[in-house]
């Protein structure tokens, strides 16, 4: 097979696959302790998702003079997450995002300021002072623009550090050896088609979410977990895929984001009947009560008839009553986006929106060192060699069942960060990279190979659009036995018609038909493995609400879903979530009932 390609090999010591905030914090942290390290990315690094991160990054800073500590921080998170984060995990990622954040403004991310030149910082959605008393102000922002200004900062410290950027790469899969052991991956230049195997010490997938799994998402085209399907071809597990968060704000039918900036701001929302509803469902955090809480809630109103416009099927947002000043100066994009996708003008009318996908809490499972972990039943810690996940598609566990806003930005650079550290740690002990055999990586060529002549009958959107449809009905909001046993038949099925696909671009030269015909055999392994979890997890936690298991079950549920995909079939096992700290300087929050 490879002998008809031309296969071009390289060796690093860190080879970090996906260049958005992750692997750029990543990226730079390992150039700058001498380590030689590549970048290899499908788009441009800029061009990321990250980019489009809007409302901030969290870390307890206390720059608004509110007696903000990371304890507070930490507490507001592993509530967040349902008591299913793992508490050493939030405990490293809320102490350490405040030297991050100042080493984000130290490498030059422009943060707004406050009036005497700190950090400016507004409230979000679930973070809280002192146990939930009152609302505090975490969220570190670049108005509303805060990922753009991120990554652009990161990606210039990377090149000034001389990490190596491999752009427009598309990596098809891990290679693994007979040990288990990760020593690799091949990659396809889109560019001039030629075909790529790097050697490296490790791998670092920073690859992002999966929202393209469903119809309506918040997240970019390129959003199709690429790294989660790499994983579970190479017969890894990734964890608690069944939690998908629903950001309530999402502009009605285009799905694009509408910060929760926007109610940090003094934003909020009101059903058909001009009701502020979410007083009922959030006495006391009311429009700030976490994602999960909100959507929920607007889920209802819809279900019980008091949504808004000639088909009952929104809510509004208001900002019009609002100084037009601070919308200007803090929020320039909503007000943009609300003009172009929705035709409002925030300053004077409400903004129609609807819950929409917008983060999967799921992915590779790593510990609080961003190493990924593959769970037996002796050693549920047991850490793959040469293997590290950061970002949206790795699972710490920092967010469980819920993610709070804000805490995604932090997590990329906290465990970016970590993951430099470690790598520098396990590569000063090894020696040379080890040589690839020359059969690693025909697998992957061979699927390439196989799909660029495929001659079925049905195109890659269509299959896709199926599957977006599936997931949509199926596995949302709200969830029923009956509804996603039907939702399990349909993407089975679906799954099954990959294998009628139809290209019709043979190149190798920018063939995107090809790309995306590689992104929906990824997307569909997920979407098996996302609605089978949520068929299995009878309870409601977090994001993953069931109608007929409202009731959170710590009894027989407080464990992290480890899945498993072999031959088109999910299996599951367990791993228990870490109720313990990493120093004895913080308690345990023992785990209670979640109410805002
Ligand atoms: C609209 C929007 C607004 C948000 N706002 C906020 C916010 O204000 N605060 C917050 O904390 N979080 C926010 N989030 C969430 C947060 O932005 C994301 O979770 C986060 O940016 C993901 O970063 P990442 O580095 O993991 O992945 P991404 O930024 O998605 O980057 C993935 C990288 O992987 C590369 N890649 C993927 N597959 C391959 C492949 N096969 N081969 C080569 N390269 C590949 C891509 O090229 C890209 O460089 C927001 C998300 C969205 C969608």
């Amino acid at each position: 097979m490879t002998k008809e390609y031309q296969i071009i090999d390289h060796t690093y010591d860190v080879v970090v696959v996906g260049a958005g905030g992750a692997g750029l914090r990543a990226t730079l942290g390992m150039a700058a302790q001498g380590l030689k390290t590549a970048s290899i990315t499908k788009v441009f690094p800029t061009r990321s998702h990250t980019v489009a991160a809007q409302g901030g990054i969290s870390a307890a800073l206390n720059n608004m003079g509110d007696g903000d500590n990371w304890r507070f921080h930490m507490y507001d998170t592993v509530k967040g997450s349902d008591w299913l984060g793992d508490q050493d995990a939030i405990e490293y990622m809320c102490r350490n995002a405040v030297p991050a954040v100042i080493e984000l403004e130290h490498m030059g991310v422009p943060f707004s300021r406050t009036d005497e030149g700190k950090i400016y910082q507004r409230k979000f959605g679930g973070h809280t002072l002192n146990s939930g008393e009152s609302m505090a102000q975490r969220a570190c922002s670049a108005a509303d623009k805060t990922g753009h200004a991120i990554l652009h900062t990161l990606y210039q410290q990377s090149l000034k550090h001389k990490a190596q950027f491999f752009i427009e790469y598309f990596v098809i899969d891990l290679i693994m050896d007979d040990e288990g052991i990760c020593r690799g991956v091949v990659a396809w230049n889109l560019e001039d088609g030629s075909l790529h195997r790097f050697a490296a010490h490790i791998v670092v997938l920073a690859t992002g979410g999966y929202g393209r799994t469903y119809l309506s998402c918040t997240s970019a085209h390129t959003c199709t977990g690429d790294g989660n399907g790499m994983i579970l071809r190479a017969g890894l597990p990734l964890q608690d895929m069944e939690f998908v968060q629903f950001h309530p704000t999402g502009i009605y039918g285009a799905g694009c984001l509408m910060s929760e900036g926007a109610r940090g701001e003094g934003g909020y929302l009101t059903n058909s009947e001009g009701e502020r509803f979410m007083e009922r469902y959030a006495p006391h955090a009311k429009d700030l009560a976490s994602r999960d809480v909100v959507s929920r809630a607007i889920t209802i109103e819809l279900n019980e008839g008091r949504g808004v416009g000639p088909l009952k099927d929104y809510v509004n947002l208001h900002l019009e009553h609002l100084d037009p000043k601070v919308i200007h100066e803090r929020l320039p994009g909503i007000t943009e986006t609300a003009r172009i996708f929705a035709g409002v003008d925030a300053t004077k009318e409400p903004i129609p929106v609807l819950p929409t996908v917008h983060y999967n809490m799921g992915g590779v499972p790593t510990n609080h060192l961003a190493e990924v972990v593959n769970p037996t039943d002796q050693n549920p810690e047991k850490v793959v060699p040469g293997l590290m996940a950061i970002g949206e598609g790795a699972c710490v566990s920092v967010h469980g069942a819920n993610r709070l806003g804000t805490n995604s930005l932090l997590d990329l650079v906290v465990f970016g960060r970590a993951a430099a550290y470690r790598a520098k740690e396990v590569i000063s002990k090894e020696k040379n990279v080890k040589p690839l055999r020359s059969q690693d990586g025909d697998e992957a060529i061979a699927k390439l190979d196989h799909l660029r002549h495929s001659k079925g009958s049905l195109k890659t959107a269509e299959i896709r659009l199926n599957m977006q449809r599936a997931m949509q009905n199926h596995c949302a909001v709200f969830r029923t036995q009956e509804l996603m046993e039907v939702g399990v038949h349909k993407i089975k099925d679906i799954v099954a018609s990959y294998k009628d696909i139809q290209l019709s671009d043979r190149s190798m030269v920018w063939n995107s038909d090809l790309v995306e015909a590689l992104e929906l055999e990824n997307l569909l392994q997920q979407s098996l493995v996302t609605i089978n979890s949520a068929l299995n997890r009878t309870e409601s936690r977090g994001a993953h609400a069931r109608e007929d298991y409202p009731e959170r079950d710590d009894v027989n549920w407080m464990k992290h879903t480890v899945a498993r995909l072999k031959e088109d079939k999910v299996s599951f096992t367990y791993r228990p979530v870490h109720l313990y700290t990493l120093s004895p300087e913080v308690d345990v929050i023992p785990p209670k009932k979640r109410v805002y």
